[in-house]
């Protein structure tokens, strides 16, 4: 693999192979089995991958979670060695060198970046839009990975592409979990030992709620699921709510369900000060007999 720091030089390079196919793995680093995941699906699919390892601060809308964000630079370098291909690249840019290329822009989000994380994060959504964009001009990939863990993310980067009319496919990957199955995530490792292990029951309860959540009373059942959460030592449910994946939407009576569209419950939780997010995918579908 190829380590490169200045966007000079990874665009002298891409640019001897514009043709070429390449896909995009953009990261934050301290790197996890999640991130790699991202990685081996581009360098199945892609002749050329480029992960970029970058600390955004523009989407950090808390000072103190920005200077405690963990950076591992080196294991993460020799983490990606061992997945990545002689001519891929590590792309570590500064934020001077990355942010000088920023070019005015207009992007109607159409309120995907003001419910969930956007409203409990406020800026966070613009800060990743201004920063993906960039890596986006920079990296110019047919393919950019994401995880679905970060779903709302997700939805935003898929309606970037479209409102810039940009030739991009965006792929969504499952997200990797802990064997206990808390999503995995660079926020674990500030975790206590029994906070880690208490958080699997995040996952847990948000799948059990959202089953009950399509035969049961929804108001009751969300509030169900942040009162067992809630019950736990040092845990706080900031939200939690049911959404399609398309307007971002919360569900809050039966009168909203379209029995065939997907569904997402997206809880996000502090314990302490780490603030951890999930989702499961479901349907209500009923079959009537
Ligand atoms: P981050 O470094 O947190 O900005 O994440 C970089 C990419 O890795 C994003 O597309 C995330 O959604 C993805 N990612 C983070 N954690 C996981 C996970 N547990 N499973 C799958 N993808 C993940």
């Amino acid at each position: 693999m190829i380590v490169i720091d200045n966007v000079k030089t990874l665009q002298e390079l891409l640019d001897k192979t514009i043709t070429e196919k390449r896909g995009f793995v953009p990261t934050m680093g301290a790197l996890h089995q999640g991130h790699i995941s991202l990685v081996q699906a581009s360098v199945k699919n892609d002749p050329r991958t480029v992960v970029s390892i970058f600390v955004n601060p523009t989407q950090f809308n808390d000072p103190k979670d920005l200077e405690k964000y963990p950076r591992n630079l080196d294991s993460d370098l020799k983490l990606l060695e061992s997945v990545l291909r002689e001519d891929d690249i590590v792309f570590t840019p500064s934020y001077k060198d990355l942010y000088s290329n920023e070019q005015p822009y207009d992007i109607n989000l159409k309120g995907l970046d003001s419910v969930m994380e956007g409203k409990y994060r406020p800026g966070h959504f613009e800060g990743v839009i201004r920063v993906v964009k960039l890596l986006f001009e920079i990296v110019k990939p047919q393919r950019a990975y994401f995880g679905k863990k970060d779903f709302q993310q997700l939805s935003i980067m898929r309606k970037l592409v479209s409102e810039l009319d940009l030739n991009i496919k965006i792929i969504a990957c499952p997200t990797q979990r802990e064997d206990n199955g808390l999503a995995m995530s660079s926020r674990n490792e500030h975790l206590s030992p029994t906070s880690r292990s208490d958080a699997a029951s995040i996952y847990a309860n948000l799948k059990k709620h959202c089953a009950i959540a399509t035969v049961g009373d929804l108001t009751k059942v969300k509030s169900k699921l942040i009162k067992t959460i809630n019950s736990i030592d040092g845990f706080s449910v900031e939200y939690f709510e049911i959404v399609d994946d398309i307007s971002l939407k919360s569900i809050r009576s039966a009168s909203d369900i379209d029995s065939y569209q997907r569904y997402y419950g997206c809880i996000a939780v502090n314990v302490g000060d780490i603030r951890l997010i999930d989702n499961t995918e479901f349907s209500f579908l009923f079959l009537k007999g």
